[in-house]
């Protein structure tokens, strides 16, 4: 057991974080997150909330989400560039900050971009928890890049599914995903279109990257009963269904106000009714209503998801000390003698 220094702001790098999942246990650490991101969710109405921050460029974007519950205070960096997986980049990276309200002080600094796969995750469990059929156990995953793994193991974690049928445009991005999801008792079926993928599916998850308006599914893939988990459309312009399946979904969302401009109801009129997820966590409101209604889950990814996983983490580092301290705190002895703190830090003067 340790306990993070005062002044010294706990760092999750990389490394740490991997050694922190494992420590915890992948399925158990994506059980956990599950729960930390409900919880907030059923605290919504406590949080500031705010459309996130976007600067957009002709290949991507660069994103600030803050957020806060007025005790701890988080945001995130966040960027999303389709090409970058052609030139051997990560399509999306990340990092992000916890701080105290009340002294305006950060608690915890963590890399974000595996965080954010998991915790990406997490959220698409707990929303398919809620709007599934019960009875779900078999998913297509249509896009099989760096979130993929992490949607299907949240999803055997938080609700049981066992079969996966997987399809990319690139056969060697399924074969990755098949060959890392191999240990892990998955029935797994490799496919080679989004047509295939979707027969006999009870859960579409589409994670594709693409800067455009993209048709992954068209409204004959969808049946009755099914439940899709909408991931990759998550920017103006770069949708992945086909305006008509929204047109026979119950839609839900995280925050509408930056839904609306980001998620897959860009397509549709600013005003065309949706649910809210935390809605339906917090049970005032029902999710699916019968075997045979399509589902839609349309995933952008909020601050608090965020928050929630930096809050988990945090709470996770007296356990297994996976950080380093990060002298990030200018905090002379006496508040005001900031520039004699900065004196006498001078190398003091050789002789001659
Ligand atoms: P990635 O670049 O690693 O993988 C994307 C995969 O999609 C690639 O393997 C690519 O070959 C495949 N693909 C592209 N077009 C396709 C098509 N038409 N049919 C089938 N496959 C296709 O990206 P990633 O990190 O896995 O992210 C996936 C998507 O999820 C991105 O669009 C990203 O912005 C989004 N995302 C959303 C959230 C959220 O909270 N909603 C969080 C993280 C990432």
């Amino acid at each position: 057991m340790t306990t993070p220094s005062l002044n010294l702001v706990p760092f999750v790098d990389v490394d740490n974080m991997m050694r922190l999942v494992h420590a915890v246990g992948i399925e158990p650490f994506l059980q956990e997150l599950a729960d930390y991101v409900a919880e907030d969710f059923r605290r919504w109405p406590l949080f500031d909330k705010t459309p996130r921050v976007a600067a957009h460029s002709p290949e991507g974007v660069i994103e600030l989400m803050p957020t806060s519950d007025g005790t701890l205070y988080g945001f995130k960096y966040v960027n999303g560039h389709p090409k970058n997986m052609k030139e051997g980049r990560q399509t999306v990276t990340a990092f992000g900050m916890l701080s105290d309200v009340d002294t305006g002080y950060p608690l915890l600094l963590s890399e974000m971009t595996i965080l954010t796969a998991l915790r990406t995750a997490a959220t698409s469990a707990v929303a398919a928890g809620a709007l599934a059929r019960p009875d779900a156990r078999c998913m297509a995953l249509i896009g099989n890049g760096a979130q993929s793994e992490f949607q299907a193991m949240a999803f055997r974690a938080v609700l049981g599914v066992d079969r996966l049928r997987l399809y990319d445009i690139d056969p060697a991005a399924t074969a990755r995903c098949a060959a890392n999801l191999a240990r892990f008792g998955f029935d797994i079926t490799p496919c080679t279109s989004a047509e295939e993928a979707v027969e006999g599916a009870d859960i579409i998850t589409t994670a594709t990257a693409d800067k455009q308006y993209a048709t992954i599914l068209s409204d004959n893939m969808v049946g009755a009963g099914v439940h899709i988990n909408a991931v990759g459309g998550d920017c103006p312009g770069k949708t992945e269904l086909h305006r008509d399946i929204l047109l026979r979904s119950e839609i839900f969302v995280e925050y509408p106000p930056q839904t609306r401009i980001e998620g897959e109801i860009q397509q549709l009129d600013a005003d065309y009714p949706v649910k809210e997820l935390w809605q339906v966590l917090s049970g005032e409101i029902a999710g699916r209503s019968d075997a045979r209604q399509v589902t839609l889950f349309d995933s952008v990814g909020f601050a608090t998801e965020d928050f929630s996983a930096l809050r988990y983490v945090r709470d996770k580092l007296g356990a297994h000390g996976f950080y380093q301290d990060l002298d990030l705190l200018a905090d002379p002895d006496e508040p005001r003698d900031l520039f004699g703190m900065l004196l006498r830090a001078a190398p003091v003067a050789r002789s001659a």
